[in-house]
């Protein structure tokens, strides 16, 4: 029997589809457009009008460019909601990650404009972009593979790897474009890389031919469209009476607080009431609890970067004040570099993670996403710790060493490395089908809360200070950590074994498939 040739979209490269070294790649671009700007932002808002080498910069408070800064991080994973709807309902993942892709193209080449409409209009459409690209490039690495195979969790480690040597590599050019050639420069690279991103995936299609194309589901019965499961909620007493009290609640606040707040809560209640019919709406129980435990999960999510971002904000400002960063007398090494850290050890380490779960898997003793999740959490806290050092040692000798944030950002990272892409391969093997674009869109929501509380409690340093908020930090999230291991067994059991049956499928096996169909 001769062996069939394989078509482009079926060939793999190191055991994996070529497909997703063409996404690794494209988000690879996408990423380094958005972290260049992202280290970039904080600085810029806050640097003086004149006399600065890099140029004029906004001249705004710690306080104000704090703000804009929650706010925007916040937007950008926000943003994934209707990008992840759209694709669902209407267009398909594939040719949303193609729009988003042409609208960060853009949005990235205003900000090279100097005006200040130009910087509100750039971070628009970034946040624009985002929403498309970001949860449909991740739903789509899911969709390389079938249910069940062991690849899947391997694949989103690879892909996580793209992620942070798009971070890494702006993180370390940036800071120099922008002391040689001034801000705009640095914003004007994000958008050339971007389009590096686009024509990429652009030539990459034949290796995704089977990956997140529109499916639409006329001839499916149980298919509903979101206008309709809206107007099931005024038929469910018990879902309209959660749907009202959320509702007033958002009212209440808008009324105390200003008024983005005000419309993030009502956003929040409509996306809480759809969520509400759609888990009414499931047919099965399995499918019920997993997307309970789904949501449950993106708790700890929420929690996880509430803490973890503190980086491009308050620890992106410590660095840039209180710490020492000369080397060895040769020269000052520049607060954006700090932001490498992070990036440069997920891709030291992203293997070395993964392999020790792999291995533990062999072995039978496999641990649950959901553990690997509250350890990370558990595990980024401890990192808090060499920051509430930082801050002693300052307050003893006005200054403190840059080993502090180094170790702070290693004890992030190996956190980040249990949580982050274990959560997106979780995700893509839990989400209904048809709702799968959608429940990556309600993850990187919730890790666009995480970014907004993460604002918050930075805002927060100059009225308590850094030493209660780092000090805070660990307490409060090896307490949340340890309390979701406790409650690891009922979790586990809504999820039905969905992570209990993974081997590794044959080549046939894996043939003519749309997405992870659970
Ligand atoms: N570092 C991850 C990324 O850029 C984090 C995204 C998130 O979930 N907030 O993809």
């Amino acid at each position: 029997m001769s062996a069939r040739a394989l078509e482009p979209h079926q060939k793999e490269l190191f055991g994996q589809p070529i497909g997703l070294y063409i996404l690794f790649l494209t988000e690879m671009w996408e990423r380094f457009s958005y972290y260049g700007m992202r280290a970039l932002l904080v600085l810029y808002m806050t640097t003086q009008t004149i006399g600065d080498a890099r140029g004029p910069g906004l001249g705004w408070t710690d306080k104000e460019a704090l703000a804009l800064y929650g706010w925007y991080t916040m937007l950008v994973y926000v943003m994934s909601i209707p990008g992840g709807m759209i694709a669902d309902k209407l267009i398909g993942q594939k040719k949303a990650v193609l729009v988003g892709a042409i609208i960060l193209c853009l949005g990235h080449g205003v900000l090279i404009l100097t005006d200040i409409w130009a910087f509100y209009t750039g971070l628009g459409l970034v946040i624009l972009g985002v929403g498309f690209l970001k949860p449909n490039i991740s739903t789509m690495v899911g969709g390389l593979y079938k249910e069940g195979d062991i690849r899947r969790d391997k694949g989103f480690s690879i892909f996580y790897i793209g992620i942070n040597l798009g971070s890494l590599l702006a993180t370390m050019v940036v800071g120099g474009v922008v002391a040689k050639w001034g801000w705009h420069a640095g914003f004007g690279l994000a958008g050339i890389v971007m389009v590096l991103g686009l024509i990429n995936y652009i030539a990459g299609q034949k290796y995704l031919k089977d990956v997140g194309n529109f499916i639409p589901n006329k001839d499916d019965e149980n298919e509903v469209s979101y206008i309709e499961l809206y107007s099931k909620l005024f038929k469910s007493p018990a879902q309209l009476l959660y749907a009202g009290v959320l509702l007033v609640a958002s009212l209440i606040g808008w009324y105390f607080m200003d008024w983005g707040y005000g419309l993030l809560f009502l956003f929040l209640t409509a996306i809480a009431s759809l969520l509400m019919m759609i888990y009414k709406d499931l047919n099965t129980q399995v499918f019920k609890d997993r997307f309970l435990v789904l949501l449950l999960s993106f708790i700890m999510v929420i929690i996880f970067w509430g803490a973890f971002e503190q980086a491009g904000g308050l620890m992106n400002l410590y660095t840039e004040t209180n710490t020492n960063r000369d080397f060895f007398g040769l020269f000052t090494i520049p607060t954006v570099m700090f932001q490498s850290l992070n990036a440069g050890f997920i891709i030291l380490f992203a293997t070395l993670v993964a392999g020790i779960w792999a291995k533990r898997k062999l072995k039978g003793k496999e641990a649950s996403s959901l553990f690997k999740m509250a350890l990370g959490i558990i595990i980024m806290g401890f990192g808090f710790l060499f920051m509430v050092c930082a801050v002693i040692e300052f307050e003893k000798s006005g200054t403190s060493s840059m080993i502090w944030l180094v170790l702070a950002y290693l004890f992030h990272t190996i956190g980040e490395l249990c949580i982050s892409p274990v959560a997106l391969s979780f995700i893509t093997k839990l989400a209904p089908v048809k709702y799968a674009s959608l429940m990556m869109g309600v993850y990187f929501a919730a890790s666009g809360l995480g970014n907004k509380v993460a604002g918050i409690v930075g805002e927060s340093a100059s009225e308590f200070g850094e030493l209660t908020i780092f000090a805070g930090i660990v307490i409060f999230t090896v307490i949340i950590g340890i309390l979701f291991i406790l409650i690891l067994g009922p979790l586990k059991r809504l999820t039905h074994g969905a992570e209990e049956s993974e081997r590794v499928l044959k080549h046939e096996e894996a043939e003519g498939f749309e997405l992870a169909d659970n």
